[in-house]
């Protein structure tokens, strides 16, 4: 590894462990809103996705739950890039992210997901996979 791409490593693991001590949108959502429950059980890992539209856009979300540090920073990061966002907008986010974690490098460095890409490591550890996506399963069910 260049000590380019071993920066880059260290940067992203810091982020993931800045969102798993710190999450972002942990709690529950005032006012009326859906709840979709994932859970993982090779991991032990739960989310909760608190979700509120108004009209087309994702105007409130927050998670709660418990799990390993993927789990829930993925959850915190993705609950705060699709804050404000279109379903439509959502959801193209979303078919990113999955081909990032499913170990496509062109996802896997495309600007759009902003600090997501931080989790593009996880698709060298299938068991992590699941932990990855549980999160952005939970919104895309809760998106329909
Ligand atoms: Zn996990």
């Amino acid at each position: 590894m260049s000590e380019n791409a071993a920066n880059i490593q260290a940067m992203y693991q810091e982020l993931i462990l800045d969102h798993y001590r710190r999450p972002r949108n942990k709690g529950e959502l005032e006012g009326e809103h859906t709840t979709v429950a994932m859970k993982n059980p090779l991991c032990g890992d739960e989310v909760y996705l608190h979700l509120s539209l108004e009209g087309d856009r994702v105007n409130g979300i927050s998670f709660t739950g418990r799990g390993c540090s993927i789990s829930q920073a993925a959850a915190s990061m993705i609950t705060q890039a699709v804050k404000g966002k279109t379903s439509d907008e959502a959801e193209a986010l979303g078919a990113r992210y999955r081909e990032m974690i499913m170990g496509d490098k062109e996802a896997a460095t495309d600007k759009s997901l902003g600090q997501l890409r931080a989790l593009s490591g996880v698709s060298k550890f299938p068991a992590r996979v699941k932990c990855a996506l549980l999160a952005w399963n939970a919104l895309e069910e809760g998106l329909r």
